[in-house]
């Protein structure tokens, strides 16, 4: 199996940097020794040059997997767009990943799949990789509109229904796979899928076991160290 993806998703968490340096040096040494899995933080923006995302991203093989993402981006690279940060920025700042539709975006922020689109292809044109997050599959078919097919398998795709996300309903396993199946008619096979929705320590095993996924987006328990470090230690030795 090719390598796991664990994305840490903060979301608007923590509410200061000291509590962010103390939650990220944490993750950080827990899983110092971790192979086989791709772990990337996504902090609010505001936290990642802070954090130390620019070296990370230059002395990255020290760091086995750990690299950093961030949770939106605009569609534009620069101008005037008071508040927005632009892909190339966060390249800069030596993020490799950008969640792009994460459902928390497109209902309080009222994001449509055309916007997603845009973005898309605005994090591709970087070279970063996009995570796009949908809970149905007309979702993938309108976000990657356009895409070139070499480009579209630089997109991860994360399954996470709405109604599973925050809410400690974790999906059935086997519902999970049919989702991930059905996304893989669309993509291919081999196309990288992730579950992302009230996963923990006791269930995340079971999405890549049984589910067949290749990795989760995680949200609550990424924000308690012990429980996401558990998980990453946990889907890193185990073979599928
Ligand atoms: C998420 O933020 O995408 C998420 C899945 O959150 P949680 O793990 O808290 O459900």
């Amino acid at each position: 199996m090719d390598k796991i993806f664990i994305i840490g998703n903060w979301k608007c968490n923590p509410t200061s940097l000291k509590k962010a340096s103390n939650l990220f040096n944490s993750i950080r040494r827990g899983i110092e020794d971790v192979k086989n899995a791709e772990v990337v933080i996504c902090p609010p923006f505001v936290y990642l040059s802070l954090l130390g995302a620019p070296s990370f991203a230059r002395r990255r093989a020290s760091y086995g997997g750990l690299v950093f993402g961030s949770q939106n981006c605009f569609r534009e690279e620069r101008g005037a767009f008071t508040g927005e940060i632009s892909p190339l920025m966060l390249k800069d700042l030596g993020c490799k990943y950008v969640i792009i539709g994460h459902s928390e975006r497109r209902s309080h922020f009222l994001e449509k799949d055309a916007e997603i689109n845009k973005k898309l292809k605005a994090v591709l044109k970087q070279n970063l990789r996009p995570i796009l997050c949908i809970d149905k599959i007309s979702q993938i078919k309108r976000g990657i509109k356009g895409i070139l097919k070499s480009q579209i398998k630089k997109i991860i795709v994360a399954y996470e229904p709405i109604w599973a996300i925050g809410t400690g309903k974790a999906c059935s396993f086997s519902q999970a796979k049919r989702f991930n199946l059905s996304i893989k008619k669309v993509l291919g096979k081999k196309h990288p899928v992730l579950y992302g929705g009230s996963v923990n320590s006791q269930n995340a095993l079971g999405y890549i076991k049984e589910s067949k996924f290749q990795g989760l987006l995680i949200g609550g328990a990424s924000l308690k160290p012990k429980e996401f470090i558990k998980i990453v230690k946990l889907l890193s030795k185990s073979s599928y």
